[in-house]
C-alpha cells in the first residue's frame, strides 16, 4: 500500500534561471532570496545607479529579466 503516492507533489527541478546576478530573484515571494538584504541592495544600487528603472526592479524582483 502507497497510501502517499496520489497525492505525491513531485519537487520541479529548480531549473529557472535564478539567483544569480542578473536575476537574482527567483519569482517565488515565499524564497529566502526575496529577504536577502544583499540582493535588496543591489537592485537599489542599480536604480541608483540608473543600470534599470524602478519598473525594471520590479520586474527583476517578480522574477523576470529586464
Ligand atoms: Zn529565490
Amino acid at each position: 500500500m502507497q497510501q502517499y503516492a496520489d497525492n505525491f507533489i513531485p519537487v520541479i527541478p529548480d531549473t529557472n534561471i535564478c539567483h544569480t546576478k542578473e536575476h537574482p530573484f527567483c519569482g517565488d515571494p515565499t524564497c529566502l532570496c526575496y529577504g536577502d538584504k544583499d540582493n535588496i541592495a543591489a537592485i537599489n544600487d542599480a536604480i541608483n545607479d540608473g543600470i534599470i528603472t524602478p519598473d525594471d526592479a520590479t520586474r527583476i524582483m517578480k522574477g523576470k529579466t529586464v
